[in-house]
């Protein structure tokens, strides 16, 4: 018999009990004067305003400071001195507009962003929108299906001084081609030198490598050297919260007092978009990076996503030489972050579609994550076929 077969039944507890004959008494005019809490006009319960208020500011700024502690580094000089102004983003997107109308009402150099060649669709419309003239800087070279690293310092130096110059952060979509760290080096003194602002664009901090402080070297590095740099950040990816639109905007300025300046325009720059953000997704981000067992697996997990997508990598290559694929295949497995820009034509991406059912954007750049296991030798097979 259990150790507790001899526990009475207690008696109802004379004010919960109230309660329970209220509830299970059908009549329409029933009231409930039995318990003593604050009831609202409709015989609601009542959360205070300022409590709700209370809460959400609790979790914007949580968000808000754990959010820009992920991107900058815990730290980060500007993070310490409290001169890093930070607005919650709808996500990535949400915050490039962001940035890019506070550039068109304030920047006071030369108005125009420039973009690598090739960059995410959306860039130029949302820079268009905002009001920004868009020019290009070479970035991809068709001839090594790598960086033009020679092409890019001469447009950026050709550019006029003090232009906008965006810069994706790591994991560069859609080339999948990142600048190695002494390339960042260089890169920096160039954009100093030419008193160029730079504006990161970073929606996959983690992708690249699986490491979200080595993804975010080049944004950190700059920081370190003085730019005052803008910041998009985005957790779409690296938290899979494509739905919650989580994401920050934030720049670098002189001083607090400048922040709070800053500031004040970024919120009137929020204010006729979308007045104020979502508090769900703060609330989600919040918990995971605020919470050390929670960041501890995320970080796992960010990393197990960026490995997954390596080792894909790798077995595209393998079958692709097993197969005696003419070409050389050697950047499937040195390109990085979600996408691959493979080299096909668009006359073999349209037969891979029609005789394979294999579908990807014109450009021949595919989305490693949509590759596994199971999929990977027909892909690889028809991939191989449709270039012989
Ligand atoms: N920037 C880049 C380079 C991207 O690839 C994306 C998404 O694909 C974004 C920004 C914005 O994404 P989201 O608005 O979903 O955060």
């Amino acid at each position: 018999t259990s150790f507790w077969s001899k526990v009475p039944q207690g008696p109802a507890d004379p004010i919960l009990g109230v309660t329970d004959a209220f509830k299970r008494d059908p009549s329409k005019s029933k009231i409930n004067v039995g318990v003593g809490a604050y009831r609202d006009e409709n015989g609601k319960p009542y959360v205070l305003d300022s409590v709700r208020k209370a809460e959400d500011i609790i979790h914007t700024q949580q968000f808000l400071s754990l959010a820009s502690k992920l991107a900058y580094g815990a730290d980060s000089k500007p993070l310490k001195e409290n001169r890093v102004a930070v607005v919650q983003s709808i996500s990535g997107t949400g915050a490039l507009r962001i940035g890019m109308e506070f550039c068109s009402q304030f920047y006071p150099g030369n108005k125009t962003l420039y973009l690598p060649n090739p960059t995410w669709g959306a860039h130029p419309a949302i820079a268009d929108k905002a009001g920004l003239e868009v020019k290009r800087y070479r970035y991809f070279k068709k001839e090594t299906l790598g960086l033009d690293f020679d092409g890019m310092k001469e447009d950026l130096t050709t550019a006029p001084e003090g232009s906008i110059i965006l810069l994706h952060a790591c994991a560069q979509n859609p080339t999948g081609i990142d600048l190695t760290q002494a390339q960042w080096r260089e890169l920096s003194d160039l954009v100093k030198s030419k008193r160029h602002l730079a504006f990161f664009d970073m929606a996959y901090q983690g992708f690249a490598s699986g490491d979200v402080d080595r993804d975010a070297f080049a944004l950190r590095y700059f920081v370190e050297q003085g730019h005052e740099i803008m910041l998009c950040q985005s957790f779409a990816k690296n938290l899979g919260l494509y739905g919650e639109r989580a994401g920050t905007f934030s720049m670098v300025t002189a001083s607090p007092e400048e922040k709070e300046r800053v500031l004040s325009q970024l919120k009137r720059v929020i204010r006729p978009l979308y007045s104020s953000p979502p508090l769900h997704p703060a609330q989600l981000v919040a918990t995971i990076l605020g919470s050390p067992a929670l960041y501890t697996e995320w970080l796992g997990e960010v990393k197990k996503m960026a490995d997954r997508i390596i080792a894909m990598r790798a077995r595209l290559y393998d079958i692709l030489l097993e197969l005696q694929t003419p070409g050389n295949w050697d950047h499937i497995k040195s390109q990085i972050g979600m996408f691959s820009f493979t080299g096909l034509t668009p006359e073999q991406v349209a037969a891979l579609a029609e005789y394979a059912h294999i579908y990807m954007t014109t450009d021949g750049r595919i989305s490693m994550a949509g590759l596994n296991e199971h999929n990977i030798r027909y892909f690889a097979e028809s991939m191989s076929k449709a270039i012989k």
